[in-house]
Formats: C-alpha cells, structure tokens, sequence
C-alpha cells in the first residue's frame, strides 16, 4: 500500500482535499479526479456555486454523503442530488454545467466529487446526464457497501461508465471486518470519509489517498469505531491522457481548441438554468498542467 496526501485547494468558497491526480498517482483505473468537501454546515450562502464551466474527455461523478447538490448542464438537464444517489455526466465531445447548493436546502454539505477519463473509441460520442436516485447496497452484520460505479460484492450500479471500473462507498460497523471480494485485474485505492478503518493491519490515515495496487482479489477493512471509507478501481487506463482544467484529452491541440471554443462559446451550448455568468477559462500558458476545477 502507498499512502499520498490530498493537497487542499479551492473551488470558489468552498474548500476541498485533492486526492486525485497528484504528482505521484495521476489515475486509479478510469478514474483521474477526485475531490473531498466537507462535511460542513453553513446557516447562510451557498458553500457551493460552480458556475456553467464546459468538459470534454471525461465523466463527472457527483456521491453526497450528506446535503444536495443541484445540477443543471446545457442539454437541459435539472438534478437535484441527496445522499444514496449519483449524478453521473457522460461529457462526449462537449457539454457544459452548473453544480450548486439548491435554494432549499440542509444546511449541510459532505461529498465527493470524481471523474472518469473516457476511452478513445467514446469520448467523442454523445453527451449525456443520468441521475440514479437510490444506487445498490449489499449490507451485511459488519457493515454496508452502496455501489455507486461498476460491480461490488454482487451488486452493480445503473449509472453508466465506459470502461471496467468500481465505487463504492463502504460502511464499517464498529468492531467488525468488512471482508469484501475484489477484481484482480483492476488496481484500487481508498479514501477514509468519516471514522477510522484499517486495512492489511495498517491504520488509514484521513485525508491520504492509500494506493493498494493491481493483483488484489479481496480486502477486509476493520474499524474500531466504526467508519466509512470511499473505494474506487478500476482496470489500468491503457491510453495516456492529458489533463487541462476541465477537460481531459490526448494533445495539446485538442485542449487549445476546447478553449477556444468555450472562449467563443461554439461547441458547448449554454447552462441555461443557471442565474449568473460563466467561468471563463484560465490562459493557456502550459498546455499540460493539470489545473482541473471541478
Ligand atoms: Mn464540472
């Protein structure tokens, strides 16, 4: 197991935990993004207001642990996200949306949000927007595993992805082992969202990024207290991919051109649920900075 830290950074307000990519741990199978927010309350304001912003190459994946999130895209897509559901956006070769705190709402805010890279033979295929309201759970006495990507334990989600992959978010009761069966043929890594879990003996330790490998068949976490760890795999991404702001791609060429399409607003259509302006794309000064923003 290799153990990385999430680097901390800002969308707008709202502060989040960078796990993915980092310098030393770019992807984990399909998956190359991957922020943590919250948990937090907040009595006034919106924690979260990404404003209309464009993607290409990838799919956003949006898993609450608690409070919503409301999503608008320029398909026309409305979605408002509570805990036990996924948001997954397929990006195609262009899509735009708005990811932000619904006027009504909890008061809270804890989640995720991820990315997938999309496979050569698809990225360039039609955007698209699902909303699972309630993804599967295998519950058993040591604890639960909700299945928001891929297969876990039994179990798939609904929500598309195209290539092999899992993520699930897992609930380890207090005392107990959560054995659970993996696929040897993805690589995996987990993320502690609340409480503690320990694996292979090792504590895991919050706000890390714990890089378990290929060749893996099963893990069997512990947890004293009880806790709740984020699992994501996946096969290795056989395609090298380059990572600009919002966009994932294979050259410099197709980025520029992203850019300036957004900059010229051609391609990506309009947010138009969304009240306010857009975000505009930062320069263009290092084509293969990975600088995403959500
Ligand atoms: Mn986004």
């Amino acid at each position: 197991m290799e153990s990385f830290p999430a680097r901390e950074t800002r969308i707008g307000d709202l502060v989040v935990a960078r796990a993915l990519p980092i310098r030393e741990r770019r992807m984990v199978g399909p998956w190359c993004f991957l922020d943590r927010y919250g948990p937090l309350t907040f009595s006034a304001g919106r924690p979260m207001d990404v404003a209309p912003h464009p993607h290409i190459g990838l799919q956003t994946v949006t898993w609450l642990l608690d409070g919503e999130v409301e999503h608008d895209d320029s398909l026309g897509n409305q979605s408002l996200l509570r805990p036990g559901g996924v948001n997954v956006m397929t990006s195609g070769g262009g899509i735009a949306h708005a990811e932000q705190t619904p006027r009504d709402h909890s008061g809270r805010l804890n989640g995720v949000q991820l990315w997938t890279a999309l496979p050569d033979t698809v990225r360039d295929a039609e955007a698209g927007f699902a909303h699972v309201d309630h993804v599967p759970e295998v519950e058993s006495r040591d604890g639960m595993a909700t299945i928001f990507a891929g297969t876990l334990a039994g179990a798939a989600s609904p929500a598309p992805y195209f290539s092999p992959i899992v993520g699930a978010d897992l609930r380890i009761h207090a005392g107990h082992t959560l054995a659970l069966p993996l696929d040897p043929a993805f690589e995996h890594a987990v993320l502690v969202l609340d409480g503690d879990a320990a694996l292979d003996g090792q504590p895991l330790a919050p706000r890390m990024l714990h890089y378990l490998g290929v060749a893996r068949s099963h893990a069997d976490f512990v947890s004293a207290d009880g806790g709740r760890v984020l699992l994501i795999g996946g096969a290795p991404f056989a395609e090298k991919i380059l990572m600009w702001w919002n966009f994932v791609a294979r050259t410099p060429e197709e980025i520029a051109a992203a850019r300036a399409d957004w900059e010229s607003h051609r391609r990506f259509g309009d947010v138009r649920h969304y009240r306010g302006g857009r975000l505009e794309a930062p320069k263009l000064v290092q084509a293969a900075r990975p600088a995403p923003m959500s």
